[in-house]
Formats: structure tokens, C-alpha cells, sequence
């Protein structure tokens, strides 16, 4: 069976390559790393230099937060995500703890 893809549906990071106008440009990110304690976007990319493809709105390619309640075999089942700036870095405000 073919899944669709959990949209971006805002990302407020705009020093990020990939942000235009509150939003995110990549066709996929990835979230959480190794080491983090936090839902971090791994694919942010900070500078003035703008990628990305401005038709797209990105989606979650992949999450390593094997502890939010909306992962399922270290893939997002939320409905949609937020993004936003916690601290220095992006986080998925959309993470729930199980
Ligand atoms: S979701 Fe991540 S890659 Fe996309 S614009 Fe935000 S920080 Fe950048
Ligand atoms: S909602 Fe949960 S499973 Fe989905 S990307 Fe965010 S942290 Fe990962």
C-alpha cells in the first residue's frame, strides 16, 4: 500500500537554506539524531544561501524518535508537523511523548 508523505505544514526556522516564507522547501527532512534529546530537524541547513524547490512542501522523510506516540517503525504517523525554533536549533513542535 503506498503512503503519502506527512506534510510541513510550517516551519518558523526562516535562517534555514530550505525556509521561504514560514515554510519548508525540501522534499523530505529528517528528524532526530543519535545523540539528541530533542526532535530536532537534522536536515536544517543554517545560511543566506536559499535551496530547496519552491513548488514543494516539504514532508518528513524520516523520524528516529522512536519515544513520540506518533512513530511507528521509525516513521511519522502524525497527520501533519509543525517546526519551529526551540533554543538554537529546529524541533518538531508536533512531538508528543508516549
Ligand atoms: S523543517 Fe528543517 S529543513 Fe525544513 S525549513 Fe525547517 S529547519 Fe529547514
Ligand atoms: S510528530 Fe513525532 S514521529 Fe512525527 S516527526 Fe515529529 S517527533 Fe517524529
Amino acid at each position: 500500500m503506498e503512503k503519502e508523505m506527512v506534510k510541513i505544514t510550517s516551519c518558523d526556522v526562516t535562517d534555514c537554506s530550505y525556509n521561504k516564507h514560514n515554510a519548508c522547501h525540501t522534499l523530505a527532512i529528517t528528524v532526530g539524531g543519535p545523540t539528541d534529546v530533542c526532535p530536532s530537524c537534522d536536515t536544517y541547513l543554517p545560511g543566506s544561501q536559499k535551496g530547496g524547490i519552491m513548488d514543494v512542501q516539504g514532508g518528513i522523510g524520516a523520524c528516529k524518535v522512536e519515544n513520540c506516540g506518533f512513530n511507528q517503525s521509525l516513521e511519522c504517523t502524525a497527520p501533519s508537523v509543525k517546526v519551529g525554533a526551540h533554543e538554537s536549533h529546529p524541533d518538531c513542535f508536533t512531538y508528543q511523548p508516549r
